[in-house]
Formats: structure tokens, sequence, C-alpha cells
């Protein structure tokens, strides 16, 4: 079955069959990704006896490196690989980090983790990208298609998240599972779902036609000829060179901000030099990316208190009003629970509205996106009006916050995947995703200082008196958010000319 591109973006009905197929091979590699990063600080502090601090540090230094690799992971996939082979390499390097951990965690911690990291780069922005090329220019169906793969990967996120760690902890199917082989197992079920991911992803190929095969090199005449097999080796080995660099880097935290400082000037330098070599139209499109990945580091720093500083108010300041339920649990999976009914309705709603002619832009969307967030912000502060003397208040009102910054991603996260590919020039497709992804590394960073100050400010408080602190961080937060939504929607008619066709 050889698929013509036309054939394939010449689809009817609402989405194109073969977005299934990245749905599901996605679906899994989150799991794997959550599953892993869900038991990343609780196994550090009881297993490899880290202090709290140090294991939050760690954590943080390998979001960082995970989100900052998918730049490399794109630059590399649009030059040399071409996204299936990226995406494969890295979910073999993903399987190859998950086994090392499956077989001893407590010895070979970070050098698994390493793996996980550059297999993670390869993987991840490629397969976003391969979910755009499913659409032809100006489709009107591309953003609910990201949309319902935005599900596909909080699904993966939802049941990694939650089986791994409750596997390693002991508080499932521990009767069958040895107590000292539960860590084993819990990071074997990341590798195997992995395997899965990328079994389904050999598959899906046959009807991908064209899409994701390796760049040819063009010659002289005019004619193409293969990419050199030296330099797709070249790229395997030197991925595999970045392991023992990132190891090291990962497990000395100081490298972190260093790293953070030099990463982010280098791509944009790598990004103009690239940029001038595309016409004028093209540039224009590349600067109005940009936009959106710069306001989207503020997004995610704001949006990621979720797992820092917003855990430990779930820990101290929350009652169970709801259901009886942890308020770690729902902080920690709530938002991927409402993403997966919610995001294919809102997908919906958008080709619902576009047949309407209704449909708001995505620089609208990108403002709801921020309001949305502003509006959570503002009820995690009003949390505080239901609060008792002992500094306890309600997770019910926590968990509607919890929904309206659900409502914000949504609005964001799949649309911004989404605009990154109509805005690329087809050469540039792997990188900025990847620079889409990178903003998310920033954000992260960005969340960790905004928590760490506001964990600072309450040493030695009484429990309320932190949900004082706590909750006016949020308030702030909250503003910043509205501020950045409104500034978005005021900046929007310079934006648009930048963006020129694409809406
Ligand atoms: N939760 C989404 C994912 O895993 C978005 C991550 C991000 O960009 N920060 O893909």
């Amino acid at each position: 079955m050889n698929l013509t591109l036309e054939q394939i973006q010449d689809f009817k009905g609402k989405y194109p069959r073969q977005i299934w197929s990245l749905f599901f091979s996605e679906m899994w590699e989150r799991f794997c990704f959550y599953g892993m990063r869900g038991m990343l600080v609780f196994f550090m502090i009881s297993q490899l006896n880290f202090g709290d601090e140090q294991a939050n540090l760690q954590y943080g230094a390998t979001q960082a490196f995970v989100y900052a690799f998918t730049f490399v992971g794109g630059l590399f996939a649009d030059k040399i690989l071409g996204f299936r082979k990226s995406l494969f390499w890295g979910g073999l390097l993903m399987i190859v980090g998950s086994v090392i951990l499956s077989i001893d965690p407590h010895q070979f911690f970070f050098l698994g983790i390493a793996f996980t990291v550059v297999g993670t780069g390869f993987f991840k922005p490629n397969i976003s990208t391969m979910v755009g090329k499913l659409y032809k220019a100006g489709d009107s169906r591309t953003d609910a298609g990201f949309s319902l793969f935005y599900a596909g990967i909080n699904l993966g996120a939802l049941l990694g998240g939650y089986f791994c760690i409750a596997i390693g902890k002991g508080e499932m199917f521990s009767s069958f599972i040895p107590e000292d082989k539960r860590w084993n197992v819990a990071f074997s079920l990341a590798a195997i779902v992995m395997v899965v991911s990328l079994v389904n992803f050999i598959f899906t190929q046959r009807r991908l036609g064209p899409i994701g095969l390796q760049p040819q090199t063009l010659n002289a005449d005019g004619t193409f000829s293969p990419m050199a097999k030296w330099k797709e080796y070249g790229v395997y080995v030197l991925s595999l060179v970045f392991v023992p660099i990132i190891m090291t880097m990962v497990s000395i935290t100081e490298y972190t901000d260093l790293f953070m400082y030099i990463v982010g000037p280098l791509t944009l330098i790598y990004l103009f030099y690239e940029m001038t070599k595309v016409t004028p139209a093209e540039r224009k499109k590349l600067w109005a990316a940009l936009v959106f990945i710069i306001f989207s580091i503020l997004f995610w720093g704001i949006y990621e208190q979720s797992g820092g500083s917003l855990s430990i108010f779930a820990a101290n300041n929350l009652n169970k009003d709801l259901l009886g339920l942890d308020p770690n649990g729902v902080n920690n999976s709530g938002g991927a629970f409402f993403i997966i009914f919610l995001a294919p309705i809102i997908g919906l709603l958008w080709i619902w509205l576009s047949e309407r002619k209704l449909e708001p832009n995505t620089l609208i969307k990108f403002g709801l996106g921020f309001i949305f967030l502003g509006l959570g912000y503002y009820l995690l502060f009003a949390t505080k009006f239901f609060a008792n003397l002992q500094g306890i208040t309600s997770l019910n009102i926590f968990t509607i916050a919890l929904l309206v910054i659900t409502f914000g991603e949504l609005c964001l996260s799949p649309i911004g995947l989404s605009i990154m590919t109509k805005l690329s020039t087809e050469k540039l497709q792997g990188m900025m995703m990847g620079m889409w992804f990178l903003a998310s590394a920033y954000g992260q960073y960005v969340a960790g200082i905004i928590g760490a100050n506001m964990a600072s400010a309450r040493e030695g408080a009484t429990n309320y008196e932190k949900l004082i602190t706590y909750t006016e961080g949020y308030k702030d937060l909250g503003i910043y958010a509205l501020v950045a939504g409104l500034v978005l929607i005021l900046i929007s008619p310079f934006v648009k000319k930048l963006m020129q066709e694409v809406h």
C-alpha cells in the first residue's frame, strides 16, 4: 500500500486514519516517559538516600535536559535522519535506558536516565511533526488532530504515571513481585511499553507514504541521491557520545544553570543563521513562531508549579472533600484525566466553529490559554477563603482550578504543536518543533525558581501562614498570566502580519 502524500492529506471525515497509529505510538512513549518521571524523585529519596532538596534539583535537571535535547533530535531529523529514523532511534535509546534501569536501578541510575534523555530528544519532537504532515497547508482540521493526539499523550501520561510508581512502591501486584524486585519490574514496564510503541510504529510506517522519509542530498546537477551512510551512522555515534556527557551533567546539578544559560542563546543564534537562508516571507513566519515559543516559556513557567510548589501545597493544605481522593494524586493526574475527555471535544469544537467560519485564530487561542491559566491560578488563590484555622482548604475548589488551567493548556499546548508545523519551512520542521519543546525546558526551569522562592519565604511558618504565602504567590502568577494574555491580544495585529496566510 504505497500511498502518496495527496492521498493521505485528502482524507474524508474529521481525522486522517494515520493519526490513530501515531496516537498509540506517542501514548506508549508517554507512558514510558511519565512512568519514569513519576518514579524519579521518590526513587532517589527512598532508594538512593538523596536529601529532598538534592532529589528535586536532580529531577529539575533531568527535565531541563530532556526537553533541551528535543532541539538536537529535531535538528538531526531535518538534516540527516528524517523523522521516521529519528523516532526509531530515539525509541531504541529509550528502551535501552529503561532496560538498564530495570536491570539495576540503584547502580546504573544516571546511565539509564541519560539514555532516556537522549532517546526522548529524538522521539518526541519528530512524532509531533509527523502529525502535522498528515494535513495540507490551510486544512482547518489540523488543530483538532493535534488535540486528539494530545489526548493520547495524556492517556499515556496518566497510565504510566500511575502504574509505574504504584508497582515500585509495592502498592500494586506486591503479592506477585518479590519486595527487592519491585523497582526492577516498574522500570521493566517502562521498557515493555516502549517496545509496544515502536512495534506499533513499524506497522504504521506502511501507511505513511512519503511522510518522514530520510532527506536526500541535492547534487550539483539538480538530481537527488540518498543521504550518505556515514552521516547517518555519525549521528548514531554522536548521540551515544552525548550519553556520558548528559550523565555527568544531570548528576552534578550545578551544570544545569550553566547549560541553560548557554543553550538558549546558542539555539537562537543558530535559528537566526538558518533565517538568513530562507525567503523573506518564510523568515516572517519563523519570527512569528518565535513569538509563540517565547510566550510558551511564560505559560509553562506558571503551569509547571504542579510538579513543584503545588505538590507541597496539596500535601500540606488540602483536605479530601472530593470523594475522599488523595490531594497529591489529584494534583498529579487530574490534569491528564480532564484532558483525555476534553481534548477530543475541544478538537471537535474547533472543527464545528471553523465550518461556521467562527474558529478563533491561533493568537486568540493562545490568548485564551493564558486567560484560562490566569483564572485557574486566581481560583487557586481563592482556596484561601475556604480554609480553616489549621490552613486546610478545599480539594474541590482546587480541582475546579485544575480544570480551568487544563482548558488553558488545551488552548495553547496542542495548538502550539500545530502552529509550529504550519509556520516552519519544509527543511526546519523538526528543529522548530524541537525549539517549541526547548521552551518547555525553560518553562520548567523558571517554574523551579518561582516555586523555590515561594518555598523559601515560609520557613518556620505555621500551616496557615504557609497557605497564605502560597496562595498570594498563585494570585501573582494569575495576574502575570492575564497580563500575558492581554499583551498577546494587543500585539496580535502585528504577529498576524508575520504569519501571513497562516491562521
Ligand atoms: N504534557 C505535554 C507532553 O508531554 C506537554 C509537555 C510540554 O510541552 N511541556 O507532551
